[in-house]
């Protein structure tokens, strides 16, 4: 393993005083990385501030696709103990946003956020539809895909859902207007040329599709998937490579903090970071996009996670916190 520590935010300049002291904690548990993933999620879980500074984090190559479509996501319900309302709840400060509170007291006020839900919870009903070839610049590709699920047979599209309605819950509470491109409300798709258009005609300042990975057993963790650079028919990805880049390492930065989840064993060097050239939905995307694969929904131990409520509470705050950062940097 070549991580060498959770430098995820390249640096800013600073906001607040009072997190010094937090950050050169955290640098020097850097420093000894060897004291594990826990010790970032005790020092950094109950804080989703979205402000510690961090150096940038490290390119990676392109690797080939993991998220094969597999399962027929036939079952989208809640896995018993998932009780992911339930948690959400419970959360702190899970209130709606007062109407009378001034626009200029929300700090993601003006700001517009697609968010992607990865596949669709009825993709499986219509494959000839998903799997007509579209457009995606340098080449054609399947429409859509059904997605993994686990082996308890909890939809990655379901994960992807619940995550979204969670993260556009903590977007709006800070002011931003948030768009997702599918909400269950449609039989099956967007395709994934749809899911990069709406966010382009949304003239959205970040945009984030959610996933769940379906690799083997045994490999676990989160990555952010950053867009590589295209230039082929539709696909012009120059102008986002620079800002999706820096979007990625802020999530990536607050979703080790806030899910203690550790950088993915599998791609990415330790890194949490992926570069990619053959996903349509950042290939057509002309504003700043990354993916995040929140786990490997194939490993019992990610899966354990990914099917809690609770956690992926914490999955939302941590892609919030990352967007936040971005945003307001
Ligand atoms: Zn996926």
């Amino acid at each position: 393993m070549s991580y060498t520590g959770p430098d995820f935010d390249p640096p800013r300049p600073h906001r607040s005083p009072l997190r010094r002291p937090l950050t050169v904690l955290l640098a020097a548990l850097v420093a000894g990385a060897l004291l594990g993933w826990g010790v970032y999620a005790a020092v950094g879980g109950p804080r989703d501030g979205g402000g510690t500074e961090r150096a940038a984090g490290v390119r990676t190559p392109p690797v080939p696709s993991s998220d094969a479509p597999a399962a027929s996501g036939d079952d989208a319900k809640e896995p018993a103990g998932g009780s992911g309302s339930a948690a959400a709840t419970a959360s702190p400060g899970r209130r709606a946003p007062s109407p009378s509170a001034p626009a200029a007291s929300a700090p993601l006020a003006g700001k517009v956020v697609v968010i992607d839900p990865g596949h669709n919870p009825g993709n499986f009903r219509y494959p000839s539809r998903i799997n007509r070839k579209v457009d995606i610049g340098t080449h054609r590709k399947e429409c859509d895909t059904t997605g993994t699920s686990t082996d308890s047979g909890y939809a990655e599209a379901a994960f992807t859902l619940d995550v979204a309605h969670r993260l556009r819950d903590l977007l709006t509470r800070q002011g931003a207007t948030v768009r997702l491109t599918q909400d269950g409300d449609r039989a099956y798709g967007p395709c994934v040329d749809e899911r990069a258009r709406i966010g382009n005609e949304a003239r959205a300042d970040a945009a984030v599709s959610i996933h769940a990975d379906g690799s083997g057993a045994g490999n676990r963790g989160f990555h952010v998937i950053l867009p590589g650079p295209v230039h082929a028919g539709a696909a012009d990805t120059r102008p986002i490579v620079g800002p999706s880049r820096d979007l990625g390492t802020r999530i990536a930065g607050h979703f080790v903090r806030v899910t203690g989840s550790a950088p993915s064993n599998y791609v990415g060097g330790g890194t949490g970071l992926v570069t990619r050239t053959d996903l349509g939905g950042l290939n057509l995307s002309k504003v700043p996009k990354v993916f995040v694969e929140c786990g490997n929904m194939r490993d019992g131990r990610d899966a354990a996670l990914l099917t809690s409520g609770a956690w992926r509470q914490k999955a939302a705050q941590g892609i919030s916190g990352g967007i936040v950062s971005f945003l307001r940097g």
